[in-house]
């Protein structure tokens, strides 16, 4: 792994966050304001027109960040899920190994998953960068040692996490 650039690559203060995906160091503000950008536009992409939404109030990481960036209604028509980037890249590397199908889908009529192609490494920096505690998940031991596969590839192959996923949507699995 290359050292990480003390400097954010946008303004030049000092960065909390190193991509080694998209290559870049990013300062707390920009961190913020891309991340933010991202998961509100994952929404707009897949052609969701709700402003506000139902939030999936379970304690973790995902919801801590959502609650950041989305505004709540509790009857609103769609559902915000936390499940990650690393929560799918995981049901796919296990259906390619096992055949079994994954639980969760990134989203139907009445939820999404906006933090889909967003990385529990990105939500922790973002969460720390707000004084916001984060927690580990709570994982099987057969899921941390997919896990550790998953982030030896992404350490080899910056992007394949989310590679897999794109393959997983792709074959409709997910
Ligand atoms: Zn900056």
């Amino acid at each position: 792994m290359q050292p990480e650039p003390k400097k954010c690559y946008i303004c030049g203060r000092e960065s909390v966050f190193y991509s080694e995906y998209l290559k870049q160091a990013l300062c707390k503000k920009h961190l913020e304001r891309m991340l933010t950008k991202r998961i509100r536009s994952t929404l707009i992409s897949k052609n969701y027109k709700q402003r506000k939404f139902r939030l999936s109030s379970d304690g973790s990481d995902g919801y801590k960040i959502e609650k950041f960036v989305f505004r709540e209604d509790a009857n609103s028509s769609l559902k915000l899920m936390n499940f990650t980037l690393e929560d799918f890249s995981l049901s796919v590397l296990d259906y390619f190994l096992t055949g079994s199908k994954p639980k969760q889908k990134i989203g139907s009529k009445t939820f999404f998953n906006p933090l889909y192609n967003t990385s529990d490494l990105e939500i922790a920096a973002f969460l720390a960068s707000k004084g916001e505690k984060t927690k580990p998940r709570k994982i099987t031991k057969r899921q941390k040692y997919l896990m550790d596969f998953i982030r030896d590839i992404e350490k080899r192959r910056p992007g394949g996490m989310l590679s897999m996923v794109k393959m997983g949507e792709k074959i409709g699995i997910i």
